[in-house]
């Protein structure tokens, strides 16, 4: 169902789109998949609906978010289960992204009401300047499929707060999620055109969200590829960007480390979501001298995680989202084991039975180098492989990725040596000792070819606003 003028629209201009649950290969739902005729409805909608909303008081603003965030509340089980249905995560992780996508609405619900802007003294006695904040305008929201709702609620809350209209399009593969929100947006009386709702082909329906220059700010979550895809296209209408791109995240063993908590910390980084996660770890690199000890415990813990349907109890590791992801895990776990690394455990795609998904064994790589596609590639599979360091200068040269800097990771115990690293690392986020550092009131972004922009806390609504300068002449 796609959502436009708050109204719900079942048939789309092109046709139907089947949604496939990861795990079975079984067709869940059908749904209505449009194109530029529905987008460009849409994008109307929002900007009729923008001359209203931005002039609603923060408080009313407010209170549409905190309505939305108690109706989500409600039905955390069964959102939850509709996120495992469609893309494959265990249940369990299914429901804390569930309520992750809560705190965003409710963190906005109460940020729409401390947008402030600034006095500054004057160079003359008789002028007076002051910096007001307005909403940049129609936003149009892009995102994927690994978090199927948080992403969605990560633009939309703090959008919405700063009184901007929206347009999302979801992933294709998982439109469910994102239907949900809409019914709490539906359900709690949203004005039509606040929010709409598109489901559809990615190259017509974001091909018009970028040309249309009445779609004043892009906000989008994916691979580096199509971010920068969307950067040349926004280019001609100058929109405000915002871009949550790929990551290749370092994890830094020191031999200071507590290395129970480093090796817990690692898998948890490593496997959540199936390693399909932006900030997953995607090289772990070990001080030489506890190396092997390190793989050694890291390997028997990881032979003990279940793989198999998300729905089912105890199961740690879900599906891959399709046969290219699952392709390639096994390409970069192939090259890296021609290259000279050792499977100490995993390496091999998994038949579960009653199950026809794309699963692929958790799987740690010891001996791993530089030279291998893992070293530099995006894996987005669960895949651990081990490299080794000697001293904290040669962990900075290495864990500093030419291309990417979205999340690093590093365990010690010694304090200096954290602040050290901290600052070293080209990263937007780090987590020192903390393998699971997104929370809706921290600054969540990337640098370098990681991404543009930060979403969440006090920082994630100024992507939404412009600072106007008004300068008075008194006499
Ligand atoms: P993706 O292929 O880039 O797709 C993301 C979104 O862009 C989807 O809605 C997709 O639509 C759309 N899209 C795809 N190709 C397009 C095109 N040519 N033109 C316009 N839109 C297009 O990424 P993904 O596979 O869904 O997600 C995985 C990637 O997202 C990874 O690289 C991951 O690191 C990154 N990610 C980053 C963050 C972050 O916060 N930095 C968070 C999560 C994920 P369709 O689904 O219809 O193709």
């Amino acid at each position: 169902m796609l959502y436009i003028n708050g109204e719900w629209i079942k048939t789309g201009s092109k046709g139907t789109l089947p949604v496939t649950n990861p795990a079975t290969g079984e067709k869940i739902e059908t749904v209505a998949y449009a194109g530029q005729e529905e987008t460009r409805k849409a994008i109307t909608a929002a900007e009729q609906a923008f001359e209203y909303w931005k002039k609603r008081t923060a408080k009313e603003r407010s209170a549409y978010l905190y309505q939305a965030a108690h109706y989500l509340r409600q039905r955390v089980d069964e959102l939850a289960e509709t996120i495992t249905r469609e893309m494959g995560k265990p249940v369990r992780e299914a429901k804390g992204e569930t309520l992750l996508a809560i705190d965003y609405l409710e963190w906005y619900a109460e940020e729409a009401k401390r947008i402030y802007g600034d006095t500054i003294p004057a160079s003359h006695a008789d002028k007076r300047i002051l910096v007001i904040k307005e909403p940049v305008g129609v936003t149009a929201a892009v995102t994927p499929w690994n978090f199927p709702i948080a992403m969605i609620t990560r633009k939309i809350a703090p959008a919405m707060a700063a009184g901007c209209t929206v347009v999302l399009k979801p992933a294709s593969a998982t439109p469910l999620s994102a239907i949900n929100v809409f019914k709490a947006f539906d359900e709690v009386g949203l004005p039509p055109g606040v929010a709409n709702l598109i489901i559809g082909t990615a190259s017509e329906v974001v091909g018009e969200m970028t040309a249309n220059p009445k779609v004043r700010k892009i906000t989008f979550t994916g691979s580096t590829e199509v971010g920068k895809q969307l950067l040349r296209q926004s280019a001609d209408t100058v929109k405000k960007v915002s871009m949550e791109l790929g990551g290749h995240a370092p994890f830094i063993v020191f031999n200071d480390a507590d290395l129970d908590q480093a090796v817990e910390g690692a898998i948890a980084s490593k496997f959540r979501n199936a390693g399909q996660t932006c900030i997953c770890t995607n090289r772990i690199y070990v001080q030489e001298d506890i190396a092997d000890v390190f793989g050694h415990k890291m390997a028997e813990k990881v032979k003990a995680l279940k793989v198999g349907n998300g729905l089912e109890d105890q199961v740690d590791i879900g599906p891959l989202i399709d046969r290219f992801a699952l392709e390639k895990v096994e390409d970069h776990v192939r090259d890296a084991v021609q290259k000279g690394a050792r499977i100490l455990c995993g390496g091999e795609t998994l038949v579960i039975a009653d199950a026809k998904g794309y699963f692929y064994a958790p799987t740690v790589l010891q001996g791993a180098t530089e030279e291998m596609k893992i070293a530099s590639e995006e894996t987005f599979g669960p895949v651990a492989p081990i490299f080794t360091f000697k001293d904290e200068q040669e962990a900075i040269q290495k864990a500093n990725h030419d291309t990417y800097g979205l999340a690093a990771y590093c365990y010690t115990q010694n304090m200096k040596r954290a602040f050290q690293m901290m600052e070293a690392l080209e990263y937007g986020i780090v987590g020192i000792n903390d393998p699971i550092p997104t929370t809706a009131q921290a600054p969540f972004g990337g640098v370098k070819e990681s991404g543009i922009g930060r979403e969440g806390g006090k920082y994630g609504i100024q992507e939404y606003l412009e600072d106007k300068f008004v300068s008075i002449k008194l006499d």
